[in-house]
């Protein structure tokens, strides 16, 4: 089989507040490989973020601490120091958030921003850099790149933004994308051509592509694998047409049954989970989904109250398929059978 380009193990964030300390992320691991993507889906709070955080080194280091092990392409990132982790972001790691407006500089042309970093880590001349970022925004479908380039990014529309982000990300050649909420910003049409774009770029250089989103409604036909996360810990693991056709946790159930595109029938009631998110300052014990959760009263006793449920392999004929998932009433029911 081949090694994994990205291999996460037992990744904890914990960081300082105010009010105290957040456990944001805990006991994390997977694994992504080249020209692979992996969606990491979850509520606000679920910690899928300050995962993606924490693997480019971008947590404030003050405040934050990092467990565990976080190897890209063998090296573990997790001990190094800033200057080591900024080596692979922007070339070999490259990250695109949610809002080009605000990750882009008003006050910069497109050309300053794609190049600048490219040309302190490459020592490309000005002409030089400034053809790469032509090619870039030719790359990523924008229209006459040679005069675009020039301009300020108030000047393009939110796709046309999203897709410079891209550019800007595509300019060292990385290895990994780090996608945090991508399309979040943009109308349902913009979302699918950006997602596909996304697509067109890893089947032409076999990127791996991380995909943090809160829409499970998105991931369909993007993403090979998805994650699910609550309350910072992964709830649900899987190939997603497998996780989209029968999801195994409850939580997954209740995010699928609040997309409106899958199920594809436009009088089927949306259903958003009752509840809020846990509060990570000061987390509920047993299952952090158990207050939010209807399938806990068939779980005998008050174990999902007081006893945090293991990740779990499903046992399935295929043995190359992998599905976990961390419920007691999965897990009774595993045991049962
Ligand atoms: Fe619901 Fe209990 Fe499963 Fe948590 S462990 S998802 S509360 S049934």
């Amino acid at each position: 089989m081949r090694r994994s380009l990205l291999t996460v193990e037992d990744l904890s964030v914990r960081f300082q507040t105010e009010g105290g300390v957040v456990q944001a992320v805990t006991g994390l691991s997977f694994e992504l490989q080249r020209g692979r993507t992996l969606a990491v889906v979850g509520e606000s709070g679920s910690g899928k973020s300050a995962t993606g955080l924490a693997l480019l080194g971008l947590h404030n280091r003050q405040r934050t601490e990092v467990t565990g092990r976080v190897e890209f392409d063998g090296t573990d990132l997790v001990p190094l120091d800033e200057r080591a982790v900024s080596a692979f972001r922007g070339a070999r790691i490259a990250m695109v958030f949610q809002d080009a407006l605000t990750a882009l500089s008003p006050y910069h042309t497109v050309e300053r921003q794609l190049t600048d970093g490219y040309r302190r880590r490459t020592g490309a001349g000005r002409q030089q850099a400034r053809a790469r970022a032509v090619e870039m925004l030719n790359r990523v479908g924008i229209p006459d790149p040679a005069r675009r380039v020039a301009e300020y990014p108030h000047e393009f529309s939110g796709g046309m933004r999203q897709r410079v982000m891209i550019a800007m990300a595509l300019m060292g050649e990385p290895d990994l994308v780090i996608a945090d909420e991508p399309t979040t910003a943009l109308d349902v049409t913009v979302q699918a051509q950006i997602l596909d774009l996304l697509a067109d770029l890893q089947a032409e250089s076999q990127l791996a592509i991380l995909l943090i989103t809160h829409d499970l409604g998105v991931v369909s036909g993007v993403a090979h694998d998805v994650m699910v996360m609550y309350g910072g810990r992964c709830v649900e693991y899987g190939p997603t047409a497998d996780v989209l056709a029968a999801p195994e946790h409850p939580y997954t159930a209740g995010l699928l049954r609040s997309v409106p595109t899958l199920h594809g029938d436009a009088d089927a009631e949306l259903l958003a989970i009752p509840g809020s998110p846990p509060n990570l300052l000061d987390p509920p014990p047993g299952c952090a989904f158990h207050p939010r959760c209807d399938a806990r009263l068939r779980v005998a006793g008050d174990r999902c109250a007081t006893t945090v449920p293991e990740l779990t392999a499903l046992p399935l004929p295929d043995a190359s398929v992998r599905r976990l998932r961390a419920c007691h009433l999965l897990l009774e029911r595993s045991t049962a059978s």
